[in-house]
């Protein structure tokens, strides 16, 4: 057997009919960018994951960013997120010209630890970015209870979580804005660069709309200096024929991840937990070994193919080396030890039988 971490072609080859019609009408009726597809794709996914309003724009980085600038981050101010994330979560708050401060994970869920966000909040704080890691919802109750007591506002990184809920309710409705990636390998991909960014003020999205579109509004007139970030109707396009499938596929990697759960069940791999009453959306299936690149190697052997979510901590990056950070063991050190198995909708239960037997086989022989 031969495991890939992801297979984006068997995807494409089952929507492909779909997909190539879609294209070829962006092409027809030459709207290239923002227009009816994107407004279309809005509609829809402001639907799907329960948000009042939404823009698309240019990708899951820019997202964050212009969702900063709307706020009004700027020099000497503070942003408190997590420290494991993709870098894009920092790296927009260091674009805004703010302080990055950095909180350390809850070791069983691996998001934001609420206890150590709350001692990390000083009178510079302006805004809180949980960051819903590998599409496990944040404790959006907790963080929205903090940061309402403090009047902080709150930027939800749902990059890997679209279709993720707490209690029902999709994730990035809680906060003032949220941001999401369509980056092809995310769990909605595009086929190039996209991201969107939701909130539920009228006041605050219909800035963001402006912010993706030189500060504009109308065409020859500009309120402020922005820049451009918005979206293009062939991503657009192509999200609109995957958003048919969304849900399938969310719950084809619910029950993948319930598979790997029951066949690792009482082995303390560290597979990841979710706090009450939310729902995983499962972008990536996490382990931990403490000889990870033995682990990455036999599985290797087998074919299976696996990646690591993140390395390195976003307090040990080279770029972070002006800031300086405390309490980060529990991030830190389970960098040196994740492993990513296989995930994605179009695995077997054949296969991921296959992956978590070779796990279990291989932990024996470490
Ligand atoms: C992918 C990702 C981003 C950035 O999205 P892009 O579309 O690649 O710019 C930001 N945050 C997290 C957590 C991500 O996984």
């Amino acid at each position: 057997m031969n495991i890939p971490f992801l297979d984006l072609k068997k995807q494409y080859l089952e929507i492909k009919n779909e997909v190539d019609a879609a294209i070829f009408k962006v092409l027809d009726d030459q709207q290239f960018i923002q227009g009816k597809h994107c407004c279309e794709f809005e509609n829809k996914f402001n639907e799907i994951q329960g948000l009042s309003y939404g823009v698309g724009c240019s990708n899951g980085t820019s997202a964050i960013y212009v969702a900063l600038k709307c706020l009004d981050v700027k020099p000497g101010d503070e942003v408190i997120t997590v420290n494991n994330t993709f870098f894009a979560t920092v790296e927009a708050i260091v674009e805004c010209g703010a302080t990055p401060v950095l909180v350390d994970c809850d070791p069983i869920t691996y998001q934001i630890d609420t206890e150590k966000l709350r001692n990390a909040i000083t009178s510079k704080t302006k805004v809180i970015i949980p960051v819903h890691l590998y599409g496990n919802p944040a404790d959006m109750i907790s963080i929205m209870d903090i940061a309402s007591k403090h009047s902080i506002k709150v930027v939800e990184d749902c990059a890997q979580a679209h279709l993720a809920t707490i209690g029902g309710r999709g994730v990035g409705s809680f906060g003032d804005f949220s941001t999401f990636s369509f980056y092809p390998g995310k769990n909605l991909g595009a086929y190039g660069d996209a991201g969107f960014i939701g909130s539920n003020s009228e006041e605050l999205i219909n800035k963001a709309k402006m912010y993706i579109n030189h500060g504009r509004m109308d065409k020859y007139e500009h309120q402020f200096c922005a820049g451009n970030f918005r979206m293009d109707g062939i991503q657009a396009s192509v999200l609109n024929v995957k958003l048919k499938y969304i849900t399938k596929w969310t719950a084809r990697r619910r029950e993948i991840a319930k598979q790997y759960d029951m066949a690792f069940d009482g082995l303390h791999l560290g597979n990841i937990k979710t706090y009450e009453n939310s729902l995983c959306s499962y972008h990536l299936y996490v382990i931990r070994s403490n000889k990870r690149e033995k682990l990455q190697q036999i599985l290797k052997e087998k074919n299976i193919a696996t990646g690591i979510h993140y390395p390195v901590a976003m307090s040990e990056q080279p770029a972070m080396n002006n800031y300086s950070f405390s309490g980060l063991t529990t991030s830190e050190s389970y960098s040196k030890e994740l492993v990513s198995l296989p995930m994605c909708p179009y695995l077997s239960n054949e296969q991921i039988d296959y992956v978590s037997s070779s796990v279990i086989n291989a932990i024996d022989l470490l």
